[in-house]
């Protein structure tokens, strides 16, 4: 009897110990949910309506000035990769189609758009310039819709910036004698375009505006994935009244493109894309009296020293590679801090990606919204289990839980990485980061320029000298002081190396597009 009283008093001590364990806990919890609450506000939805844009279920090509069916009448999907629901079909470019499109624009070339003054030629750009304004939300949120970068990018980045590279090379069509003093300038004719999905109708701006400035005319490919803000665009052009075959549109896959590229009948090919497919073309024109440039892939350092403003290069560095989820061909993709600051400078950066929201991109809180493909998803995945595999330091963190819909990766670091990681070398194009420290300036600008690219850098220092003596060591085709991914129509751009050949933007970015003699 005693025995089984034991038994029981026992059971119930440790019930009540379950009981108080249990509510310990929940006031930790609480306590927990409490402080996290103090420091970080609570966001509420803030979508952006997608009622401005009306996206047809079938998009033709645009070919002299008109929506034309493809010869073939094969279409493909294009993706939101928001949702990872179908947007709509897209016509894909045959050879044939390729061939009407490059027909059309010799054409136009040969009978109005060579024939009419350069004050004439700014006026179709002031003008298609206004009109991109205008219609600004419409496609800023059909950008966001059909690549899943935020909407607070597209439009307060990618649009206007689009915009300014039409006002500003508009501004140049009349006075090309004074962009090349003392030299003869004269357009070459037909350029063949083929661009990538990160900034598809940024990239298509970059493109036609400096060629239709210098007299030529085009035959533009968007990549398989983003096509709708380019065919936007096409009506755009159609309103403005623009001569029919000064700028044709081809939607299709890497085949259209190759088609296109590999025309005869071109005078000038200008690819923006990966390195594979830049070697590939630059094998395939090299044989012809085209003119290349490429703009390709890059593995971007930052330098930051111990004397530089912390929280402003901890900002730099989020801005350089997890906004816009790393789909940037000039991305900060590589850290490279100073020893003696390298612990307060990960701390901090681990606390700044705490508070980095992933989520739908048409969110206007999301800060990384959605990767531009299930292949691209994949792509980084593979990466980043692969470093973790070779063991280096890996973090990760944001603000919010990704939507179970669609393509999301958040934001993350490998820390104390060596120079031969392949995180360190090769290019994810993705939110991910590369970190390794220095000592001196020698080793931090040996580090940076330790590989096969070229294309960017932000060197992060108070002192201007120690900012000039480094940029003057890198090999990049731009380097940033104190800020990064800063973009203006009138400078150029371009890489080193595997980075690409040529400039855009700029009195540069006129050069390739212009017979100069
Ligand atoms: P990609 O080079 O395959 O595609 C870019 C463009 O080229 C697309 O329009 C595509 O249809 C076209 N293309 C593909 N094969 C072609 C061929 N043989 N001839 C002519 N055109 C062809 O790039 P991707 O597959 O979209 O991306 C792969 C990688 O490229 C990315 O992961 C990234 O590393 C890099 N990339 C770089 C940039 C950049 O801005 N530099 C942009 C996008 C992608
Ligand atoms: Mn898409």
């Amino acid at each position: 009897m005693l025995d089984k009283m034991i038994k029981k008093k026992e059971k119930n001590k440790h019930k009540d110990k379950d009981k108080k364990k249990h509510h310990d806990k929940k006031i930790v919890e609480a306590k927990k949910r409490k402080s996290h609450k103090n420091f970080q506000f609570e966001y509420s939805e803030s979508l952006e309506s997608t009622d401005v844009v009306k996206i047809q279920p079938k998009n033709a090509l645009f070919i002299n000035g008109e929506f034309v069916e493809p010869t073939e009448g094969s279409y493909f999907p294009t993706i939101n990769p928001g949702d990872g629901e179908v947007l709509a079909e897209v016509a894909e470019a045959s050879a044939k189609d390729v061939d009407m499109a490059v027909r059309a624009a010799r054409k136009a070339y040969e009978t109005t758009w060579s024939k009419i003054s350069g004050a004439e030629r700014g006026k179709y750009l002031f003008r298609i310039a206004r009109m991109i304004q205008e219609r600004a939300r419409e496609f800023a949120v059909l950008e966001t819709l059909d690549n899943g970068k935020p909407i607070k990018e597209s439009r307060d980045v990618d649009i206007p910036l689009v915009a300014a590279h039409f006002f500003y090379n508009a501004g140049w069509a009349d006075k090309l004698d004074f962009a090349f003093p003392g030299k003869k300038v004269q357009p070459l004719g037909v350029a063949a375009q083929v661009i990538p999905w990160n900034f598809p109708l940024l990239m298509a701006a970059w493109k036609i505006a400096p060629a239709l400035a210098a007299g030529n005319c085009v035959v533009l490919k968007p990549a398989e994935t983003t096509p709708l803000s380019a065919l936007l665009l096409a009506e755009v052009i159609q309103q403005s009244g623009l001569p029919p075959g000064v700028v044709n549109i081809v939607t299709g896959a890497g085949a259209t493109g190759s088609h296109l590229v590999n025309h005869p009948d071109i005078n000038k090919v200008a690819f923006t894309g990966s390195t594979q497919v830049g070697k590939m073309i630059a094998k395939a024109t090299a044989k012809t009296n085209k003119r290349l440039t490429l703009e390709l892939g890059g593995k971007s350092a930052h330098i930051v020293y111990e004397d530089a403003a912390i929280d402003q290069a901890i900002e730099g560095v989020v801005n350089g590679i997890f906004f816009n989820q790393g789909h940037v061909c000039c991305a900060g993709s590589r850290l490279l801090v100073e020893e003696s600051i390298a612990q307060v400078f990960t701390d901090k950066l681990k606390d700044r990606m705490q508070k980095i929201r992933v989520g739908n991109p048409l969110d206007k809180n999301t800060d990384i919204g959605a990767i531009n493909s299930h292949r691209e998803l994949e792509k980084i995945r593979d990466f980043v289990n692969g470093a973790r595999e070779e063991g280096w330091d890996y973090f990760s963190a944001s603000a919010t839980e990704a939507p179970s819909r669609g393509f999301y990766h958040k934001p993350c670091f490998f820390n104390h990485v060596a120079s031969s990681a392949t995180v360190f070398r090769k290019e994810v194009f993705g939110p991910v980061l590369a970190i390794s420290t220095f000592r001196t300036p020698a080793e931090a600008i040996a580090k940076a320029n330790d590989t096969p690219y070229g294309l960017a850098a932000g060197v992060w220092s108070e002192k201007a000298s120690k900012i000039q003596k480094t940029a003057l060591g890198l090999k990049a085709g731009v380097i940033w002081a104190n800020t990064y991914n800063k973009f203006d129509p009138s400078s150029p751009f371009g890489g080193y190396n595997e980075s690409g050949w040529g400039r855009e933007g700029g009195r540069h970015g006129l050069y390739p597009y212009l017979e100069v003699q």
